[in-house]
C-alpha cells in the first residue's frame, strides 16, 4: 500500500499519460478514427451543489423523465444524463451543466489537462454532458470513441478515482484509470478492415503418441519462453491430420514425436515447403532452431 501511495498523485499529467496510453494501445492494435470524449465532474465540494441544482431542474418537470431517470434523481441524479431514453435526453439538454459549478482546483485541472491534450495533438471533444455514474469518480471522465462504431461507439471509459481507494476501506489516495472490452476493438478492427492475418507460425509440434505428452507440453513451453511462435494439435487429430492442419497454418517447420524420436531423444524437423526431413537432438533445442530458421 506505502508504494501505492507514493505513486499516487492528484496532478492531471497523469490524467494525460493514461488517455494517451489508451490511444496508443488502440493504435498499436491497428484502430483508426479515434477521438477522446472528455468532461470534468467536479469533486466533493463542487459537485453536491450541483446535484442540489440539477435535482432542482429535474423536479420541475419530473413527468417528462421515465421511471428509472425519476429514481435515479434520489440516489444518483448525474444517472440521468446517461439515460438512453428519447425523452430524457431531450430534457436533459437543457439541464444546468456540471462545468458551470466546478471549484477553483477542478476547474484548473481540466484547463491544464485540455492544454496537455492539444499540445499532444491528441483529438478530444468536450462532452459536457458526458458523466460516469459511480460515486468514487471525481473530476476527469472520458470515454474513448471510434467513428467506425454506431450508436454504441465507446470503446473505454475511465477517469478519475480519486475516491475509489478509500471507499473500499484504504487511505485516501488519488488515482486515475480506465476499462476496455475487448469485443468492441475486434468489432472495429472488422470494420475498418485492419483484422490481423494469421500469424505467421515458425512451428507446428506433431505428436505421435500419448506417452510423448509430457515432453510436448516441455517443448511447447520451452520454445514459447524462446521467443518462437509454436502451435500443436488439440483435437487429437492422425499423424495425416495434424500434417494438413500444418500445411493450412503455412508454418515453415513441423516438429514431429513419435515413439522413435521418444526413444532416440530426438525430434525429426520436417520442412514443409521441401519435404526434407532430418533429425534434431532435444538438447539444446531453441539453440539448434534458431540456426535453422536462419536459413
Ligand atoms: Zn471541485
Ligand atoms: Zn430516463
Amino acid at each position: 500500500m506505502e508504494s501505492l501511495l507514493f505513486w499516487s498523485s492528484i496532478d492531471p499529467t497523469l490524467d494525460l499519460e493514461v488517455i494517451s496510453l489508451a490511444i496508443d494501445f488502440y493504435n498499436t492494435l491497428g484502430l483508426e478514427n479515434l477521438s477522446v470524449s472528455l468532461n470534468s465532474i467536479g469533486c466533493k465540494i463542487c459537485r453536491p451543489d450541483f446535484k442540489k441544482v440539477l435535482i432542482d431542474f429535474v423536479k420541475l418537470k419530473i413527468e417528462k423523465f421515465c421511471g428509472d431517470c425519476q429514481r435515479r434523481l434520489d440516489y444518483n441524479p448525474l444517472r440521468i444524463f446517461d439515460c438512453k431514453k428519447k425523452t430524457c435526453q431531450l430534457e436533459i439538454k437543457n439541464a444546468p451543466l456540471i462545468l458551470d459549478f466546478l471549484c477553483k482546483v477542478c476547474d484548473e485541472h481540466f484547463r491544464r489537462l485540455k492544454k496537455m491534450l492539444e499540445n499532444l495533438k491528441i483529438n478530444f471533444q468536450v462532452n459536457p454532458y458526458l458523466v460516469r455514474g459511480l460515486d468514487y469518480y471525481a473530476k476527469t471522465v472520458f470515454e474513448i470513441i471510434s467513428s467506425s462504431l454506431g450508436a454504441q461507439n465507446s470503446l473505454c471509459g475511465g477517469g478519475r478515482y480519486d475516491n475509489l481507494i478509500e471507499e473500499l476501506g484504504g487511505k485516501s489516495a488519488p488515482a486515475v484509470g480506465f476499462a476496455l472490452g475487448i469485443e468492441r476493438v475486434i468489432l472495429v478492427l472488422e470494420k475498418e478492415g485492419n483484422f490481423p492475418a494469421p500469424l505467421n507460425l515458425d512451428f507446428f509440434l506433431i505428436v505421435l503418441i500419448e506417452e510423448a505428452e509430457n515432453l510436448a507440453l516441455t517443448i511447447l513451453r520451452d520454445l514459447r519462453k524462446n521467443s518462437f511462435s509454436i502451435e500443436r494439435d488439440y483435437l487429437k487429430r492422425n499423424f495425416k491430420g495434424q500434417l494438413k492442419q500444418a500445411d493450412r497454418l503455412k508454418v515453415k517447420f513441423s516438429l514431429i514425436i513419435g515413439e522413435d524420436e521418444l526413444k532416440k531423444g530426438k525430434l525429426t524437423l520436417k520442412n514443409m515447403q521441401s519435404g526434407i526431413q532430418e533429425e534434431i537432438p532435444l538438447e539444446n533445442l531453441a539453440d539448434n532452431l534458431k540456426l535453422k530458421l536462419k536459413k
